[in-house]
């Protein structure tokens, strides 16, 4: 077996060992990876979400597979010191040493830090690292809660390219001031030309970050106890921190140390087969100078890997610096930037054709060949929605006029017209070509394209031309809901509604076959829960239900259940709370509080649900629709009621919202917040519809989640008063009750559509559709019709009757149920290894 060693847990020296992984079927090479950093590897293009709510675990590449897999063995937090490329042997700092067959140096790079004095001060950060950002937190929320300090903390980021204005941001989510500083005349000068760049500054500072371009920072000092950074004009700033992210430098020092050539500036030089020239020593990623040229994406860091798994295994894989994709899209709050292809023009004899509107806030700009007919590139600036369209068109012949490529109300380009060869996945390096040989290969939704190819897993940009694709190779895809219905459940919507049908069984006697199944049956009844906002137990209702709305409660793994009472906005008294103490206390209930700002209470017995909701309804209270399809909660921070940060009334909105929205059976549930400001505590976009308070009004954002893949949500519009915000959400949830398919959340249903997120404000905010009136309409209807569940259960003895745990036996609790006490609370009882685990519910009648 020979033995790989792998310097570097980056981004690419991960994907180097996933990808020897899936290709060395033989398992004839052992891996060893040494990291400096503690960590695992994680995402490091989306480094900035970890302050707007992702987690290290969220960021994480790598998973539990690679993790036991016997042939790779990784010591993080051990850097490599030296290389012996005669012994063929490095050793670490640790004082660990190891041989090697095949070296790979995956170092990455380091952020450059201009040499001025005071750079090093404490306060001084940069840019680049899970714990660099850790540092950036304390240190933000040490200056927040500073008792001597009046007016915002404010931060000095030095550097006004891709990287600097991404952590202007999050110094923004912090709830500092950033100010930028770029010596170039203005900002993202590598991406972006001087028509972009000047839209591009109004846009930033529209966001709250101040731009200073045409000056650097030529020192950083103390002042009573903050920095202050001195700019090369004079002018003097005051700064709770200075953030260097002035662009980086390729970590190719242990190249340099064992006599590797470098390239000229900087980087370990390496051949078109990603190789030093030492035969056993390879270098891939950002460290590397691929034939004399280092890269600072993620894009041909992959490409190289892939090479080089491909080499070490015996391929012939090679790599051209033409074939890169050096296109960016940046990920910046509200101001949309992409650059592709030659975006400065460079190409002899190239044209520039610009639509700059300033009022609309959009600047595009594509560049053609001297004859008009093949794209070169392009810059956005305001609306880079045509992005993921235009990029593969890069090296082509142009399908149409290229300024109505560019124009509001242009056409879109057409996939059809690519050639093979186009990159429709630039992060993965992902052609057209594969992607229609998956798809010939049996690969006949997103998800399955995403899974077999990779493309559109990094950014996601490409995302909805993968879709575009699917559909001109013909895939028709089944929309079918199941055996018993060949309709959608969007398309059942439409037929419900408009036969104003009542029943399931109406509905399947004359649009489908048999007497359904539990895929049709729940959402049969979600819909006419939806439209008609009667209870879901009765009658012919009750027996479409699944698991947890037949009993209005979560059942649990030991078959008790989970009681949870609405608790709006997380808002509750201390005469609330007490009640739901004794109930706890008294039905012997282990009480949690729940992300969602309220208490669950597990371990209720069946038949004790009835008694529990009586005094919960009584004190107030009503069902949270824990258990259903419907809306949970909206979470809410304490706003201008308590914080003083706050710039609106954040509790009173969402308890507001809550008590709009609550009951609405819908596709899958839905979760929201609402935050005070800009700070973000209740974390609000990683919520379905989640609400940030600004000083003008509001800002709603849509289709984010938490869960299997999380997911940021979109800012749909701003700064809107509380009536247009509460019309808008009325709308995009109406739109997407009806328009959905069965156990769709609202980002993959935004993903799904044709034009998604444009197409979503089109129609709820334009009346693009002209159905806006309908959507309104029917949320008033439920807002009208809306009750309680459990008082209705409560109310009415034939549904009380289903409350038991034997229908041949009411009054005997189920003997199985047992519980042990852990940290003065119940918990179920470990198992008996002989002891049935239990898996449905009780037989109950359906009426
Ligand atoms: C905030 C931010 C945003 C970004 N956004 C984008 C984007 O939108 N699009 C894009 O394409 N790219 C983006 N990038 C760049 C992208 O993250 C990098 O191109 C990518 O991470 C490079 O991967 P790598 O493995 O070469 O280097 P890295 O991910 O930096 O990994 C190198 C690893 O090697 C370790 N190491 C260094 N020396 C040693 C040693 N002697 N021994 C052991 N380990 C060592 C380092 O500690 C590090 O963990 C962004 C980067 C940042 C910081
Ligand atoms: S207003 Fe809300 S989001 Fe802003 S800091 Fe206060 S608690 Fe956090």
């Amino acid at each position: 077996m020979s033995r790989l060693v792998v310097v570097g847990n980056g981004m690419v020296g991960h994907r180097l060992v996933a990808a020897m992984r899936d290709r060395d079927t033989a398992g004839d090479w052992e891996i060893t990876v040494l990291g400096e950093e503690t960590r695992r590897a994680y995402d490091r293009v989306a480094l900035s979400s970890y302050v707007d709510g992702r987690s290290e675990e969220e960021l994480r590449l790598d998973d539990d597979e690679l993790r036991g897999d016997p042939l790779v063995t990784y010591h993080l937090g051990d850097a490599v010191a030296t290389v012996d490329r005669d012994a063929r042997r490095v050793a670490t700092a640790s004082g660990r040493t190891l041989t090697y067959d095949a070296l790979v140096l995956a170092t990455g790079s380091y952020p450059f830090v201009p040499p001025v004095p005071g750079k090093d001060l404490p306060g001084c950060f940069v840019y680049r690292t899970l714990d660099d950002l850790d540092a950036i937190k304390a240190a933000a929320a040490a200056a927040a809660d500073d008792p001597g300090r009046r007016g915002r903390p404010s931060a000095i980021v030095v550097g006004g390219g891709l990287l600097g204005l991404e952590a202007a941001r999050a110094m923004r989510l912090l709830g500092l001031s950033p100010q930028v500083v770029e010596i170039a005349p203005r900002l993202m000068p590598v991406q972006v030309d001087a028509g972009g760049g000047a839209l591009l500054e109004r846009l930033v500072t529209a966001q709250g970050i101040a731009v200073r371009t045409g000056v650097s920072l030529a020192a950083v000092s103390t002042d009573r106890g903050r920095l202050v950074g001195t700019l090369s004009d004079g002018v003097e700033l005051d700064a709770d921190l200075v953030v260097f992210s002035a662009g980086i430098r390729a970590s190719d020092q242990l190249a340099r140390d064992c006599g590797l050539p470098v390239g000229e500036r900087g980087g370990v030089w390496v051949d078109d087969r990603c190789r030093t020239r030492d035969d056993a020593v390879w270098a891939i990623g950002e460290c590397a100078a691929l034939e004399g040229r280092t890269y600072g994406l993620v894009a041909p860091g992959y490409a190289m890997a892939e090479v080089v798994a491909d080499r070490l295994l015996g391929g012939e894989a090679r790599m051209t610096p033409e074939e890169l994709d050096m296109s960016t899209q940046l990920k910046l709050l509200g101001v949309d930037v992409a650059s592709f292809g030659d975006a400065h023009a460079v190409t002899e004899g190239a044209l520039e054709i610009v639509v700059n509107d300033p009022v609309e806030g959009t600047y595009s700009k594509l560049v053609v060949s001297d004859d008009a007919s093949t794209l070169l590139g392009g810059v956005l600036v305001g609306d880079a929605s045509r992005y993921g369209a235009l990029r593969p068109l890069v090296g082509s012949r142009l399908p149409d006029d290229p300024v109505t490529l560019i124009s509001k109300g242009g056409a879109e380009p057409d996939a059809s017209a690519l050639p093979d060869s186009a990159q429709i996945c630039s992060c993965n390096a992902v052609t057209k070509g594969t992607l229609c040989a998956a798809i010939a290969d049996g690969a006949h939704t997103v998800p399955e394209l995403k899974a077999c190819t990779r493309a559109g897993t990094t950014c996601g940009s490409c995302v909805p031309a993968l879709a575009r694709i699917l559909a001109q190779q013909g895939v028709e895809v089944s929309k079918a809901l199941c055996d018993h219905f060949d309709h959608s459940r969007a398309e059942l919507f439409e037929i419900v509604a408009g036969a104003r049908i009542t029943s399931f069984s109406a509905l399947i006697s004359r649009y489908g076959r048999g007497s359904g199944c539990d895929i049709c049956k729940p959402v049969v009844g979600s819909i006419l829960a939806t439209l008609y906002n009667e209870h879901v137990l009765d009658g012919e209702r009750a027996t479409l239900q699944d698991t947890n709305d037949h009993f209005l409660a979560n059942m649990q793994r030991n078959g008790t259940y989970s009681v949870v009472p609405r608790i709006a906005g997380g808002e509750v008294t201390p005469e609330g709370l007490i009640v739901i103490g004794e109930v706890a206390r008294d039905y012997g209930l282990y009480t949690k509080i729940t992300g969602g700002q309220r208490i669950d209470m597990f371990g209720a017995r069946v038949e004790d649900l009835p008694a529990i909701w009586r005094r919960l309804v009584d004190a107030g209270f009503e069902s949270g629709h824990a258990y259903g399809k419907s809306l949970r909660t909206v979470k809410s921070c304490v706003g201008t009621t308590w914080c003083r940060y706050g710039v609106q009334d954040s509790v009173g909105l969402a308890v507001e919202l809550e008590l709009r929205y609550r009951g609405l059976r819908s596709p899958h549930k839905l979760k929201s917040g609402v935050s005070g400001c800009a700070r973000e505590c209740a974390e609000a976009r990683s919520k379905d519809f989640g609400v940030i308070a600004t000083e003008h009004g509001w800002n709603l954002y849509v289709g984010g989640n938490g869960g299997f893949t999380p997911r940021h949500a979109e800012l749909l519009v701003s700064d809107v008063d509380t009536a247009t915000l509460v019309r808008t959400i009325d709308r995009f949830l109406m739109f997407y009750v009806r328009t959905a398919e069965r156990l769709q959340r609202t980002a993959p249903w935004i993903e799904a559509m044709e034009g998604g997120l444009d197409h979503l404000r089109a129609v709820i905010v334009d009346d693009s559709l002209g159905i806006c009136g309908e959507l309104d309409a029917a949320m008033a209807r439920h807002v009208d019709s809306y009750a309680d569940e459990w008082a209705g259960v409560l109310a009415d003895p034939q549904k009380l009757e289903r409350f038991v745990s034997f229908v041949n036996a009411p009054d005997t609790p189920d003997p199985t149920v047992r519980f042990v006490e852990e940290r003065g609370q119940n918990v179920p009882a470990p198992g008996r290894p002989d002891e049935p685990v239990l898996i449905g519910l009780p037989e109950v009648s359906s009426r």
